[in-house]
């Protein structure tokens, strides 16, 4: 057994664990076990450095799961773009690729609770399946690995799979999504490198949420991961007491990126049955991407989305730059809220500027075959 499957078997992963090292009452743990899993490895437990800070938060369970609030379960209406159990298919040209329930560490605001633990949703009779479905759609030239999360396979099982996908020709780039360099970093090892950089090109998106989780053991897995020549990006969720802060995000994203880690989204979190304790108003978010831009290196900025609800993707939130026109000026604000006017350039009426909004417009409909002389118009 390696290491890292050694550290999954230690972790705490029961209601009885709850109970005896972290004084929960019995009937409470019992319920939020059955809930949503518990799994807290021997590494990330020794993360926490008070009840209830940052890395507690993610990890142990809390009575506000139980909360009865009627939000949805499948937010993002991710079984409606599911093709076949494993793929979910909602962008033109890239597909999730779903092969494992497990995960090493269960957050407690995971968006996939209603799948993610459970091996009847997501299981490997559903992997040959997913590869037959990209192998039949050869509009998906991107496809990302996702659970579970997919450093849970052996590398043996994930070779298996990552061989599979690049033998099907329009299969151009192949993302996995992970969390284990923030919560069990001993899973990138020498010997999964070199399994992974056989299938060039192989990027990976990785999920660190405070700078508390930047520690050696992170920093040397990323290290890894970019000397094999994968391209490693962070896709954080922004969350109440976690990482709702501005100046907590801007050094976690300064941490990233000296452990070769570059920023890619930070997400609000999702609207998910059992996980509204931790979103925090929009405002928030924004206020925190207004304290980063211009303050801090460009690398270090990710875009700010939300996943639509009901399943319209990611959409990119931005502070308010433009603050209006005047005429042909064009009136902005830099990082400073220092005013600026910019002369925008005049738009020739005979050659219309594709706008937004003229895209939407009904396009007028031009005679197929102007160019014949008997149909010229003068
Ligand atoms: C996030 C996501 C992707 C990948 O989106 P990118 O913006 O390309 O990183 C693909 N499919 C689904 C369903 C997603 O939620
Ligand atoms: S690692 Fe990802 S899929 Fe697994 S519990 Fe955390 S958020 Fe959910």
């Amino acid at each position: 057994m390696e290491l890292w499957q050694e550290m999954l078997r230690q972790s705490v992963d029961s209601s009885k664990d709850l109970v005896e090292r972290f004084g929960f009452d019995p009937a409470l743990a019992g319920r939020l076990n059955s809930l949503f899993h518990i799994r807290i490895n021997p590494y990330y437990l020794s993360l926490i450095r008070y009840p209830g800070d940052p890395i507690w938060l993610q990890c142990i369970p809390d009575g506000k799961e139980l909360d009865e609030d009627g939000l949805p379960e499948d937010p993002l209406a991710e079984d409606s773009h599911s093709p076949v159990p494993s793929i979910v298919h909602r962008y033109p040209d890239r597909v999730l690729f779903l092969t494992t329930s497990q995960c090493s560490m269960y957050c407690r605001f995971c968006t996939r609770k209603r799948k993610v633990g459970d091996s009847t949703k997501i299981n490997m009779k559903y992997i040959q399946d997913g590869i037959d479905y990209i192998a039949a759609h050869p509009e998906v030239r991107d496809v990302i690995l996702s659970g579970g999360d997919p450093l849970m396979l052996t590398d043996f099982m994930l070779e298996r799979i990552i061989s599979g996908l690049r033998a099907i020709p329009h299969v151009e780039i192949i993302r996995l999504g992970t969390k284990m360099p923030c919560v069990l970093p001993q899973r990138v090892t020498p010997k999964l490198c070199r399994m992974l950089k056989k299938y060039h090109p192989i990027y990976i998106n990785t999920h660190f949420n405070h700078p508390w989780e930047c520690t050696p053991e992170a920093k040397r897995a990323c290290e890894m991961l970019a000397d094999a020549g994968i391209p490693v990006g962070n896709q954080a969720v922004l969350m109440k007491g976690v990482n709702d802060n501005p100046d907590v995000m801007l050094e976690l994203m300064r941490k990233l990126l000296a452990m070769r880690v570059r920023p890619y989204y930070l997400y609000q979190a999702d609207i998910t049955k059992g996980a509204n304790h931790f979103r925090t108003p929009v405002n928030v978010g924004l206020e925190i991407m207004d304290k980063l831009r211009g303050h801090t290196s460009g690398l270090a900025i990710p875009y700010y989305v939300i996943d639509a609800p009901g399943g319209g993707g990611k959409i990119p939130l931005l502070p308010q730059y433009v603050l209006g026109r005047n005429g042909n000026q064009i009136i902005l604000r830099n990082y400073k809220y220092e005013i600026f006017t910019y002369p925008d350039v005049e738009e020739d009426p005979k050659v219309p500027t594709p706008t937004v909004e003229k895209k939407y417009a009904r396009k007028p409909k031009r005679p197929k075959h102007s160019y014949e002389p008997d149909k010229v118009q003068v």
